[in-house]
């Protein structure tokens, strides 16, 4: 199929105000969504749309964070609306969605790509009243989201860069947003060596102490999740 004839396939669809299919899936039935983790905490799904394709209309029932992998041009439709709206993401881009409804379609020529991190559940491996601890101080790390659920912070590592020891008082998520070879310090077990690939995670239940150092030749950057 053309660029051209998607996009008229659009411009109709738009002309008509096509009213959405009265069905709807949850999005683990979704077939653009893989679950590639799911407990208690976090339901992480890897979302692949090939370019011109559409997801149908799906449900997340809960709260989310996603992460692009790779840039993405999208058009996105809320269950009940006859709108289309444009969502442009850059690579490594991190956005918050409350529940909700929808479908996207990907209008690039490339594939479009990302992890999408949903909030199962508050953290409770903690007493309600501990305090809250102080916040991770890790090197090359920003802050990117702040909200009453989750912490994201992105994290870029140059070739021998380190965060340092920092600690999550709360679980936490690492995705790799850029491929990297990794040292990971996690007291008290002993240092592992990992290649983390685009879009490859790791969770961790409860608080962590931990290091990164990026021991590969190419500069590392990954986004941190961090339950509240
Ligand atoms: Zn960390």
């Amino acid at each position: 199929m053309t660029l051209w004839s998607v996009l008229l396939g659009a411009v109709i669809w738009l002309a008509q105000g096509a009213p959405p299919p009265a069905y709807s899936i949850p999005a683990i039935r979704e077939p653009h969504h893989d679950v590639k983790l799911e407990n208690r905490y976090v339901r992480v799904l890897d979302v692949t749309v090939p370019p011109y394709d559409s997801t149908l209309i799906h449900i997340h029932e809960n709260p989310y964070v996603y992460v692009s992998i790779g840039p993405a041009t999208l058009k996105a439709q809320v269950l009940g609306s006859s709108e289309f709206s444009d969502l442009i993401l850059k690579d490594g881009e991190v956005r918050f969605s409350p529940v909700v409804t929808h479908r996207v379609g990907n209008i690039a020529a490339t594939p479009f790509r990302n992890i999408t991190i949903q909030i199962q559940g508050r953290d409770d491996t903690q007493p309600a009243n501990a305090p809250a601890a102080a916040p991770a101080k890790a090197n090359g790390s920003s802050p990117v989201v702040d909200n009453d659920l989750i912490t994201v912070d992105r994290l870029v590592l140059d070739p021998g860069e380190s965060t340092g020891l920092h600690t999550h008082g709360r679980s936490s998520l690492l995705v790799a947003v850029h491929e990297g070879a990794i040292r990971l310090d996690r007291e008290p077990t002993p240092a592992i060596r990992l290649t983390m690939r685009p879009g490859e995670f790791e969770w961790h239940t409860g608080p962590v102490s931990h290091s990164l150092t990026n021991v590969g030749s190419t500069r590392f950057q990954a986004i941190e999740v961090v339950w509240k």
